[in-house]
């Protein structure tokens, strides 16, 4: 199984990535995530996407490319995998699936989170981070009991810089004008679509993406 998670900033790809790879097994590959460790080790990854990443605006499709092909060369291909953040652009989507045809694979799901924007920039706004263990919480829908400080493992909050005000409205921009065409993209591609609304309690939006990718009901 070779998943896409295509939706807008802040919709919950990731969450639900980790919830499914952790039930079913396999491999979560966010690109954001690979990027951040990038930009912390100081990499020339990291330091070319830096910048970009500041601002809210993608890191050119070849950097990204060769970030998938290198580590999908340590993938084994049984694995099932979930991208999440990628593709972000149709020329990612065309790379993925030559890269996915190397090793005999190729896309098999694509679904599609749906939430209205100002929902998102609330999400957004309010998400915070560990430094240490990397847990997520949100100051208006799962606050930390204590201020600033993570409640699995005391570590620091922080808040990621490009969850900014502005920088949030640039990366929305960008979602609309180069990531949502994937949309339609998919639709005439052999890989099955589904839309899953992402404006309802967690565990729901969990379902229905089960659901729909025909892995059975219980959470
Ligand atoms: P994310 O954690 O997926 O929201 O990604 C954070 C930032 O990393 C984005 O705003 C982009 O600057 C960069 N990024 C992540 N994935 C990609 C991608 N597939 N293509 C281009 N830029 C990306």
């Amino acid at each position: 199984m070779v998943v896409i998670l295509l939706g807008p900033p802040g919709v919950g790809k990731g969450t639900q990535a980790v919830r499914l790879i952790d039930s079913v097994g396999g491999e979560h590959i966010s690109t954001g995530d690979l990027l951040r460790e990038a930009c912390r080790d100081g990499t020339d990854l990291g330091l070319e996407a830096q910048g970009f990443m500041d601002k809210g605006e993608l890191v050119p499709d070849l950097l990204i490319l060769d970030l998938i092909r290198d580590h999908l060369s340590t993938t084994d291909s049984e694995t099932s995998i979930v991208f999440d953040g990628f593709p972000r652009t149709i020329a990612q989507a065309e790379g993925l699936d030559g890269v996915l045809l190397d090793v005999a694979r190729g896309v098999s799901e694509v679904v599609v989170f749906e939430a209205p924007e100002d929902e998102l920039i609330k999400r957004l706004s309010g998400r915070r981070s560990c430094t240490d263990c990397g847990a997520v919480f949100n100051l208006h829908f799962d606050p930390p009991t204590s201020e600033g400080e993570c409640g699995r493992c005391s570590g620091p909050l922080v808040q990621r810089s490009d969850d900014q005000p502005d920088t949030v409205k640039n990366r929305l921009r960008v979602y609309e004008s180069q990531t949502a065409p994937l949309i339609k993209h998919y639709s005439s591609h052999p890989a099955s679509l589904k839309h899953v609304s992402a404006v309802q309690p967690v565990n729901d939006v969990q379902l229905a993406f089960r659901a729909a990718l025909g892995i059975g009901l219980t959470v």
